[in-house]
């Protein structure tokens, strides 16, 4: 969020991930107030013997938990940002404020949210995830697999794979197969594998290779 401030990003791939996690979220945001938030109240406001005039509850307008929806003046709601839209989504998730309640006149309002029904909750689910990859491929965290250069299995000079993924400690296999005799388990796809604890004993080994 930070980098749109400055006028020449150094991270591009953040940069447009920002961008996009941010339009995701707004547009959900959008989706899930149309669908659950609770129409802004009307108020009587002419005076007693005149024709009657309604007019939007002001009070209930400004409501800070209500999402507004942009117009072509207005960003509403998206003027806080990223993290409130992330916030705001969050509490639909968690069903907060669906219970009946009164407006600043003491007067009974039903809940400002329903429930979400069910295929909302996928979506919003769904496009959360989409919203993680994308911020966890722009700090390269997310899973990927890199060939070790010039550094072949010590065991059986085959290929060697680095493994990372967010949130997960690092491990290394040999592409050989079980055919090679490294001293370490094998993985779900028949590679020996040496997880996190193993590396010391890799790395020592990859360096007695060298010589
Ligand atoms: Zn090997």
């Amino acid at each position: 969020m930070t980098l749109r401030q400055h006028p020449a990003p150094a991270n591009l791939t953040a940069l447009d991930a920002a961008v996009r996690v941010e339009g995701l979220l707004f547009d959900l945001a959008d989706t899930l107030a149309a669908a659950a938030q609770r129409p802004i109240g009307r108020r009587l406001v002419s005076s007693p013997g005149r024709p009657e005039v309604w007019a939007d509850d002001a009070a209930d307008a400004a409501d800070p938990r209500r999402w507004r929806f942009r117009s072509p003046t207005d960003p509403g709601s998206r003027r806080h940002g990223l993290h409130f839209a992330a916030l705001w989504v969050e509490g639909r998730l968690l069903d907060e404020d669906t219970a009946p309640e009164r407006h600043l006149d003491g007067s009974p309002a039903p809940a400002l949210f329903a429930r979400l029904p069910e295929h909302l909750r996928h979506e919003t689910i769904r496009v959360a995830r989409q919203c993680e990859r994308l911020v966890l491929r722009a700090l390269e965290l997310d899973e990927r697999e890199t060939p070790v250069e010039g550094r072949p299995c010590p065991w059986c000079d085959g290929e060697l794979i680095l493994h990372t993924a967010g949130g997960k400690p690092p491990r290394v296999t040999c592409q050989t197969g079980p055919r090679c005799p490294a001293p370490v388990a094998i993985d779900e796809r028949s590679r020996r594998v040496w997880e996190v604890a193993g590396l010391p004993a890799l790395v020592s080994a990859l360096g007695r290779a060298l010589y």
